[in-house]
């Protein structure tokens, strides 16, 4: 049985034009419906009416220049895949409208029925799969959005009969504790040790499911004292552990304030957290390419295995063994989702005994 297909052919030289259409007649089992304009405008009325499975589009038209046909033509929001018909001294405009989202290019004086079959074929076929992939991306997007929305409904319904239930173990604690026995004052120190890390995961989860920032509102943040600000708040911390800390001047960014101080204070947390039995030492570094600035956080703790290294950045992922060190796994996910928003990148290097390296990739401007 014969397959249908319908074809817009946008070509103003009628001997090229006549070329195509008779290949199309001669390519078996395909039955061609050919739609011939001669403009630009005349594509652009009948891509508005007409379902079409595939475009043969000559760039140079009466009344569009070659370098401008295609971004006209894709503007129209058409569904169907395009093949850019190109005389061999414009191969150059061709092969650039690909990168545009043309589906593929022929050179007129090559065209035969079998390569015109194929190319549209093809096309077809591509461009099926890419819409598809799309749609995919989207509705994953949207489920994404979704799950985020729901856990941030859940942490925030918890947050209230949590906050009863910590008040009052804390009330039990402080009032009641010399008569109690001692079998149930470990019980009572064991609820308020586990509402305190529930309290603290769903607190985590509230801010990371708030991270989502649009860049209108970013402006200039000096890290520099986001930095000093991130020391005072961890002093206590920096004090009991007896870390030194030392750094390189750090630049201003465009950015979140908020957000980049959380995300200095979230790498220079773990890097006092998870050190070792040696003297912990913290250096913060900085370096500049042309486009970007590279912060770097090092310490010589415990060091990451590499097993761990390729999935430490997704939430609820800590490394067995670290279980004694509190934390709820969300502090590195949060780290990544902050750079994210600065369309920056995050990674790190680590040998487990000797350290890691924690580095943030930033631009200089965000366009
Ligand atoms: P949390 O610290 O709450 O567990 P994070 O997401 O901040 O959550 O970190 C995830 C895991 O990565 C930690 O549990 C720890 O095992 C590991 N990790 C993070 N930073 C370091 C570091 N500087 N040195 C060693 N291990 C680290």
């Amino acid at each position: 049985m014969n397959e249908n297909r319908f074809i817009l052919l946008v070509e103003d030289d009628p001997d090229h034009a006549h070329l195509i259409k008779r290949h199309l007649q001669k390519i078996e089992r395909v039955q061609f419906e050919i739609d011939h304009v001669r403009s630009l405008a005349h594509a652009k009325r009948q891509l508005e009416t007409g379902q079409f499975d595939a475009v043969l589009l000559d760039l140079s038209l009466p009344d569009s220049p070659i370098n401008q046909t295609l971004e006209k033509v894709v503007e129209t929001g058409l569904d169907a895949p395009v093949i850019v018909l190109t005389s061999i001294s414009d191969l150059e405009f061709a092969s650039k409208a690909v990168q545009q989202g043309a589906q593929d290019y022929l050179v007129k004086s090559e065209i035969n029925r079998d390569i015109l079959n194929r190319s549209i074929r093809y096309a077809i076929e591509r461009n099926r799969t890419q819409q598809e992939l799309e749609r995919y991306a989207a509705k994953l997007k949207e489920s994404n959005e979704h799950l985020e929305g729901f856990a941030h409904t859940l942490a925030h319904e918890i947050r209230s009969p949590l906050t009863v239930i910590s008040g009052f173990l804390q009330i039990a604690n402080q009032s009641f504790l010399d008569d109690l026995d001692e079998n149930t004052r470990e019980i009572l120190q064991d609820s308020l040790t586990a509402t305190k890390s529930i309290t603290e995961l769903v607190e985590s989860l509230l801010e990371f499911s708030q991270a989502a920032t649009h860049t209108n509102t970013f402006k200039s943040v000096d890290l520099e004292s986001e930095f000093f600000h991130v020391y005072a708040v961890l002093r206590p911390l920096i004090q009991e552990s007896g870390v030194t800390i030392d750094h390189d001047p750090l630049p201003c960014v465009y950015g979140n304030d908020i957000q980049l101080r959380q995300l200095l204070q979230n790498l220079l947390t773990n890097a006092i957290k998870y050190r070792s039995d040696q003297s912990p030492e913290i250096n913060v570094g900085c370096e500049q390419t042309d486009n970007h600035w590279i912060i770097r956080v090092s310490d010589n703790g415990i060091g990451i295995p590499k097993e761990n290294q390729s999935d430490i950045f997704n939430a609820f992922t800590r490394v067995i063994g670290n279980q004694q060190i509190p934390g709820v796994g969300i502090g590195l996910a949060f780290c990544k989702r902050i750079v994210e928003n600065h369309k920056g990148k995050i990674w790190l290097e680590s040998l487990p005994g000797k350290g890691s390296t924690f580095f943030v990739k930033l631009p200089k401007s965000i366009n």
